[in-house]
């Protein structure tokens, strides 16, 4: 473990926009570790599910929150969640979750907490973070800022094509208009529109911006 911070690649946009796959593919080239930020909100959705509470129900979601631990770490260079020990697997990505997960994102309180479990990682690693706030808040202070997009009709076909129910566009009018943190390109951000490019394109695209600032 060093006591030197390591380098934070941020990786931001809106579901299904590609970045998943371009975040994981560009933590593979570089050797950095890949960390999915969404797993965390997810995590934390799931046990709210599992704990039987509504999700719109602040107060009794935050009570859970006090009572939740969340360990965060790695392997084999991927992000992992455990929440009180248990990993909640497949379940991250459940119908139930989908719907349930922006809901209990708008919370600031979620939010303080899983972003310093984010900004932890930085500590022990050079690291590749996807997510919704990551260049804005999460390593605001990070010069590699990419914000991968995609037309909604593109985004929708791709998760059809996953077989997987998402209500993609509620998720993303509740993630752009949250009052904490929302969706947005932060500022210096290389923004890129995936829906005419391959996976490789992309990836393409943002390792050039990296290597050419890291050289
Ligand atoms: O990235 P993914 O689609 O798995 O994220 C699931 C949800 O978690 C998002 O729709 C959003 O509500 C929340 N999220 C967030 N901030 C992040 C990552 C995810 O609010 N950095």
């Amino acid at each position: 473990m060093s006591a030197e911070k390591g380098i934070a690649i941020a990786i931001d946009g809106p579901a299904a926009s590609g970045k998943s796959s371009v975040a994981r593919r560009v933590a593979q080239e570089l050797g950095f570790v890949f960390v999915n930020s969404g797993a965390m909100y997810r995590a934390f959705a799931w046990q709210v599910l599992q704990a039987g509470k509504d999700a719109n129900d602040e107060v009794s979601v935050l009570e859970l929150l006090h009572s939740t631990q969340f360990e965060c770490g790695e392997k084999d260079g991927v992000g992992t969640v455990f929440v009180n020990g248990v990993d909640p697997g497949e379940q991250l990505t459940s119908d139930q979750v989908n719907a349930t997960v922006s809901a209990i994102a708008t919370y600031p309180e979620v939010r303080e907490r899983l972003v310093a479990a984010q900004r932890a990682y930085r500590e022990h690693c050079n690291v590749v973070m996807e997510g919704r706030d990551i260049g804005s808040v999460v390593f605001s202070d990070t010069p590699y800022k990419y914000y991968i997009d995609a037309s909604p009709e593109v985004r929708e076909q791709r998760r059809k094509a996953q077989g997987i129910v998402d209500s993609i566009a509620d998720r993303d009018r509740q993630d752009s208009t949250r009052k904490a943190s929302p969706l947005v390109a932060a500022e210096g951000a290389v923004v890129v529109d995936s829906s005419d490019l391959s996976l490789e394109e992309v990836v393409a695209v943002v390792l050039r911006g990296i290597r050419k600032h890291l050289a």
